[in-house]
């Protein structure tokens, strides 16, 4: 018995791909169509093969729904009617041309909730009061207003119903996922169909699948839910400190969704700048445009002048130090960071 000491050498076949991706540990998925290696990864749902265009749905085991997308072809219109129509960047029309356009599925948890709260706080009050003073020796009296600061515990309860968009994936950094979650709770659910249902090959997509699993929603949601309540209290009653809160959430009936996302990446003078839009209808999320000369004049000039000011204001400060100094430290800062913008290149608009 001879022991193969040297792996076979297959150069170029199918069997050697494959067998070299399952030692790289890459879970491999064999097309059912023309047996060509389709590489999986766990992160998408919809599995396409390179070769013959085969689509398959892997179902993650739950119910998932899908909004359908507008298609590219209506994102790239969109992108260029936007264009045409910014009152900077239509002049440019002429030299933009698009360098590519991602298309992604974003995955959430759509999630009703009734939710009841508790809490007691405390917040600082001023009441002014009419005060009568005698004056001595004088023609009479003469009214005074008087401040009086204090502190008062405040103590409320209530309850709201809402839905929150639990975004089904712990590490997403692509440009407008934050915007897209905004959106999510707006959204029609009935305009939603099932996701092994959807036509995939509609679009030439990346489908990220659910990497928070279902069991995983209510305690998430909960947690968020309260953090937001907690938020919105202190605002609301305007306080300072809250000693306790109690939150009861109670989620409801969930749904798994599947949101198009569109970033459009596009090429201006040499550098390439991204607008993410909603697949859902269009809309911009986000956009990362090119920092154009007339926005640079107005940084620079808006640093100019804070530097100025600034400069005036230390004379000042030997009369009235603490309050010029501080007016100083503030004006360097708001002067460095436009700066940074007129320098960077890239202006955000959302
Ligand atoms: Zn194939």
């Amino acid at each position: 018995m001879a022991a193969a000491t040297t792996p076979p050498s297959g150069s170029g076949g199918v069997e050697a791909q494959i067998k070299r991706m399952v030692e790289e540990g890459v879970e491999v998925f064999k097309c059912p169509n023309c047996g060509a290696p389709i590489e999986v990864t766990p992160d998408s749902l919809v599995i396409r093969c390179r070769y013959c265009g085969y689509i398959e749905y892997r179902d993650p085991g739950f119910e998932v729904l899908t909004f359908p997308s507008i298609g590219r072809e209506k994102i790239e219109e969109i992108f260029w009617r936007r264009m045409r129509e910014d009152a900077d960047m239509r002049k440019f029309v002429g030299e933009l041309s698009i360098d590519s356009i991602l298309e992604l599925y974003v995955p959430y948890y759509v999630v009703p909730y009734d939710a009841q709260y508790f809490f007691v706080g405390e917040r600082t009050e001023v009441r002014t009061s009419e005060m009568v003073s005698i004056t001595i020796g004088g023609s009479g009296s003469q009214t005074v207003p008087t401040t009086v600061t204090k502190r008062v515990k405040v103590k409320d309860s209530g309850s709201l119903s809402s839905v929150e968009a639990i975004l089904a994936r712990r590490h997403v950094e692509e440009l407008g996922v934050k915007e897209l979650t905004t959106q999510v709770t707006q959204l029609d659910l009935s305009s939603a169909v099932p996701a092994k249902e959807y036509d995939w090959r509609r679009e030439s997509t990346a489908v990220m699948g659910f990497d928070i699993e279902p069991r995983e929603v209510p305690l998430l949601t909960k947690d968020v839910v309260a953090e937001k309540i907690k938020r919105w209290v202190k605002r609301k009653y305007r306080l300072e400190k809250i000693d306790v809160i109690v939150c009861r959430v109670n989620v409801k009936d969930f749904k798994a969704v599947l949101v198009p996302l569109y970033i459009v990446t596009y090429r201006f003078r040499n550098a390439l700048y991204s607008i993410a839009f909603s697949g859902v209808d269009g809309r911009q999320l986000v956009a990362l445009e090119p920092m154009l000369p007339g926005y640079m004049m107005l940084y620079v000039g808006g640093a100019v002048a804070s530097i100025f000011v600034a400069g005036a204001l230390i004379p000042l400060s030997l009369t009235f130090s603490v309050f010029s100094l501080l007016g100083t430290g503030v004006l360097t800062y708001v002067a460095y960071h436009l700066i940074r913008k007129a320098l960077g290149g890239v202006r955000f608009e959302r």
